[in-house]
């Protein structure tokens, strides 16, 4: 077990700290959970060493959006394997989305992933309460009782709020609670029983199709009834240009809108969903490839807040269905950091200050977390990682108990090297047989 009274030295890292306006060479001491210094040549002879040379050391990371499938659905995820699988990539903190069974409609629930989550998880979880009672979108859930019980946000994902004067009194009761809304933004009627993006590729695969317009008719709406109430409103997986072009307008106005990108919809598009694959099943679809060009342009300009996995593990037996049948959602968390690092970095559309904004000190503001920060005093969850390691995701070494994702096999420049919750390592590459290091 490690000594959770003994300082850690990191050595000789790059740090990259947006909160701070931080980049350069720099050792960290750790202090009894909590950033001590950051400065050269730190003494400190007592403390354990890390050496972080060649590393990038950032704020940990933040998951905005992960489905932990406890209580309820354990034979896919617990809160202790999503919680380890989250550590393997990088993260420091989740927020879990309510979609549980039951629901986590009620502070009983909020608890019980709470005290779960402390007992189990290496990684810090953040529930997130749900907007109406069972999701069912016809009365509002107890929002004030949850939030006294930790909630971090409000959310019906996956089941959104079709019901406008509903999503606009929780909106009023977010505002007072000073609590953030998360909104799947989807209308059910124009989405029906789609299956993949309106394209090109759905009429050639014969798949019912899913428009874009089921996505922005719903951001248009909270847009409108977030100016109206006041509260704050951000986007979950935001995937279309039109959407984001709203998002942009909406900003531009000064209102509390934000948004968050997914790694597979700034990854892939609609052609690549084939053989009918339930690996590239999942809401919202994969989009054209003109929407992933204005997905790429918004991470690099500002108008995208955040990165966030959507993390949605189904077991084996579930998603091995023909694709009409097979549930919505893929795992996430685990190659989110290496597909940002490759497919953003490595590609030239962002630096390195901005990933560690969008993924670290942002999600921290959008919902008000004590976090994604290294300045001294701060609760010190940092994640180390190496912009140049090379590697390849092997799925059957991943740490969450489901399989469902497209990116098995995918050799990926630059990754996550160690996981650091207030001042203890939870993960280490190399470190265990969970490790993905070639
Ligand atoms: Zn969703
Ligand atoms: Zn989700």
């Amino acid at each position: 077990m490690p000594d959770s009274s003994r300082d850690l030295l990191i050595q000789k890292g790059r740090i990259v700290d947006p909160s701070q306006a931080m980049d350069g060479s720099a050792d960290l001491l750790v202090r009894q959970g909590r950033v001590a210094a950051i400065g050269k040549n730190i003494q400190a002879p007592e403390a354990q060493i890390l050496d972080a040379s060649g590393l990038v050391v950032a704020p940990g990371l933040i998951d905005l959006h992960t489905h932990l499938r406890e209580p309820g659905r354990e034979h896919a995820e617990t809160i202790e394997s999503g919680g380890r699988a989250a550590a393997a990539g990088g993260f420091t903190s989740v927020l879990a989305m309510p979609n549980t069974r039951p629901i986590n409609d009620n502070a009983a629930v909020t608890h019980f992933i709470i005290q779960t989550a402390r007992q189990h998880s290496p990684v810090n979880v953040y529930p997130v309460g749900a907007i109406s009672e069972g999701s069912r979108g016809q009365r509002l859930a107890p929002l004030g009782e949850m939030r006294e019980a930790g909630i971090a946000a409000l959310s019906d994902d996956g089941m959104p709020v079709m019901n406008s004067n509903l999503m606009r009194e929780a909106m009023s009761y977010a505002c007072g609670l000073g609590i953030t809304v998360i909104d799947h933004c989807e209308d059910l009627d124009l989405s029906a029983d789609g299956l993949m993006h309106e394209g090109y590729a759905a009429l050639r695969s014969g798949l019912r199709a899913i428009s874009s317009s089921s996505e922005d008719v719903m951001v248009a709406r909270d847009i409108l009834l977030a100016a109206q109430t006041g509260a704050h409103f951000h986007v979950a997986h935001l995937s279309t240009a039109t959407s984001l072009e709203m998002v942009r307008q909406a900003k531009l106005r000064g209102l509390p809108v934000t948004c968050e990108v997914t790694p597979h919809h700034f990854t892939l598009t609609d052609e690549d969903v084939k053989d009918y694959d339930t690996n590239y099943k999942m809401k919202p679809p994969l989009r054209s490839r003109q929407d992933r060009e204005a997905l790429l342009q918004g991470l690099a300009d500002g108008t995208v807040d955040a990165i966030a996995t959507d993390h949605a593990p189904h077991a084996g037996s579930e998603k091995m269905q023909e694709f009409e049948r097979a549930p919505f959602g893929i795992t996430g968390l685990e190659t989110a950091l290496g597909l940002a690092l490759d497919r953003l970095l490595h590609a030239g559309h962002i630096g390195l200050t901005r990933l560690v904004e969008l993924f670290s000190v942002n999600p921290a503001r959008i919902v008000g977390l004590d976090r994604g920060t290294l300045k001294v005093g701060a609760v010190a969850d940092i994640t180390l990682f190496d912009p140049e390691r090379r590697w390849g995701f092997d799925v059957n070494q991943s740490c969450s108990r489901s399989r469902n994702t497209p990116f098995h096999g995918y050799s990926l420049r630059g990754g996550p090297v160690a996981t650091i919750v207030a001042g203890q390592i939870v993960w280490q590459a190399g470190s265990e047989k969970s490790s993905n290091q070639k």
